[in-house]
């Protein structure tokens, strides 16, 4: 049995996690320790696995076990686009949709004046360097719809003009399933700008 601070370092590092509470965590640490053999040895397993062996792709900044990561590596996939995000959660949203067969890039955040995060705390000058390869045709600048987001893809936009590809950016508009009289006006301005051929 662990002694009471062990318990409370455990809780307290859960409750660093990203929507964990205390009173989650203590809920996690006390099920870990109800359930050693089903939950928490094989988390400091897959925990220790993890450590050791996943690596940041030298290429694209996805990570994975494997460097070039298995998307670079993938060579069903499509060389002449490159999909680029702010971090890997959009990645993994974009590859859940099943419906982007090209190549990413891995910025690691948005250029942020209010936090100090200039271009060099970014992964651009390798997009820089991957839109001049010749089988480039087409840079998507999925970035956020927030003014960082949407400031890092003017940057980029500015950046990338030198290479002889095409940039574009996500549509936004109205999602799947909404209603016009539910949306924001930012949203359904952005709808009737980004309106195509029915
Ligand atoms: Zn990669």
């Amino acid at each position: 049995m662990p002694n009471a601070s062990s318990i409370d370092t455990l809780i307290t590092q859960f409750a660093k996690l990203p929507g964990i509470g205390p009173r989650s965590a203590r809920r996690i640490v006390l099920q870990l320790i109800r359930k050693k053999a089903q939950l928490m040895q094989p988390l400091i397993t897959v925990l220790q696995d993890s450590l050791e062996h996943i690596v940041t792709c030298t290429d694209c900044g996805n990570i994975d076990t494997s460097d070039p990561c298995s998307i670079c590596a993938d060579e069903a996939r499509d060389n002449s686009i490159i999909c680029v995000v702010e971090d890997l959660a959009d990645l993994w949203a974009i590859e859940r949709s099943r419906l982007y067969k090209g190549r990413y890039h891995v910025l690691g955040g948005t250029l942020s004046a209010i936090d100090g995060r200039g271009p060099a705390a970014l992964n651009i000058d390798a997009l820089v360097t991957r839109a001049a390869q010749p089988e480039v045709v087409e840079i998507i600048l999925a970035t956020n719809a927030t003014v960082e987001g949407q400031t890092t893809a003017h940057y980029l936009t500015e950046r990338l003009a030198a290479c002889s590809v095409a940039t574009s950016r996500l549509a936004q508009g109205i999602p799947m399933g909404g209603e016009l009289d539910y949306l924001d006006d930012g949203t359904l301005g952005a709808a009737l700008k980004a309106r195509s051929a029915f």
